[in-house]
């Protein structure tokens, strides 16, 4: 018996094992000895995850993929997180431990696992696997690109971001209608911001809102001083920034004096 896919749960099924073997191995082992994996489905990437010298989790929303995971795979069975990934608490896993994370994850929830796993970055030194290859793109697209948006900018403010290969449609059952797109992200040495994160995320939010006017445009609402307002960077778009100028930027504004 296996597991019927469900639409309304993003399940795509990997059909391919060397593709499955090429996407564990896209884990560095790094700097942290446990591994969650997001939607392990049947299982066909946890079968060569479970081959690393790393401990494996798995967390796993749908009920009939978990009891096919403990039928077919004993020695994880303490090890299945029944549950959402969107509602679970970190805080409440793996005794405070780094931990990285992996997938083939389920597309209709790329961005808030990308969210997630920036705001608990203190946890999370790596996450490796497959987006829709826009997404997957768009999170490691930098500067001038048509595609660099609010997602390239705060993951790559915390992540160095790396595409590695582009996965075709016919290798899933059911087959998505797009590519997809591997990536590894592996948080940066120092993973704080030197500015206000709070103020640094609304200006990068409020700024590609509007993503084909001016910062001088689309900051209107911060009430920011005319000698600021006539910095050079404020005659630019948003795509046109580089994340340190975000940061930059974001200095500028915490220090305007009205
Ligand atoms: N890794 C498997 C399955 C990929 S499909 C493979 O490559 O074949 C995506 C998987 O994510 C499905 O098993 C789906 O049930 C699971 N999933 C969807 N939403 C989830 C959520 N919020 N939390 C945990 N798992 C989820």
């Amino acid at each position: 018996m296996s597991v019927k896919a469900k639409k309304y749960l993003g399940q795509h099924f990997l059909k391919d094992e060397n593709i499955a073997k090429k996407i564990a191995d896209t884990l560095t082992e790094n700097g942290y000895d446990t591994v969650l994996e997001i939607g392990p489905g049947m299982g066909v990437l946890t079968k060569y995850l479970l081959k690393k010298k790393c401990s494996i989790h798995v967390i796993e929303i749908d009920k009939e993929s978990v009891e096919y995971l403990k039928v077919h795979y004993l020695n994880l069975t303490d090890r299945i997180i029944s549950e959402d990934f969107l509602r679970i608490n970190i805080a409440d896993y793996f005794q405070g431990k780094p931990f990285a994370i992996i997938g083939n994850f389920p597309y209709n929830i790329s961005s808030q696992i990308i969210f997630k796993t920036l705001e608990n970055r203190q946890r999370i030194p790596e996450l490796c696997g497959m987006f829709q290859k826009e997404v997957a793109k768009r999170i490691s697209e930098k500067s001038g690109s048509k595609i660099y948006g609010i997602i390239s900018v705060l993951t790559q403010a915390f992540y160095d971001v790396e595409y590695l290969f582009t996965v075709p449609p016919n290798v899933f059952n059911p087959p998505p209608k797009v590519d997809s797109g591997v990536i590894r992200l592996i948080r940066k040495e120092n993973y704080t911001l030197a500015v206000d994160e709070k103020l640094f995320f609304k200006v990068v939010k409020t700024a590609f809102n509007q993503r084909r006017k001016t910062i001088r445009n689309s900051l209107k609402t911060f009430n920011l001083s005319d000698k600021l307002r006539e910095d050079v960077i404020f005659a630019k778009r948003p795509e046109q920034l580089s994340v340190q100028e975000f940061i930059n930027l974001t200095e500028k504004i915490a220090n305007d004096a009205i």
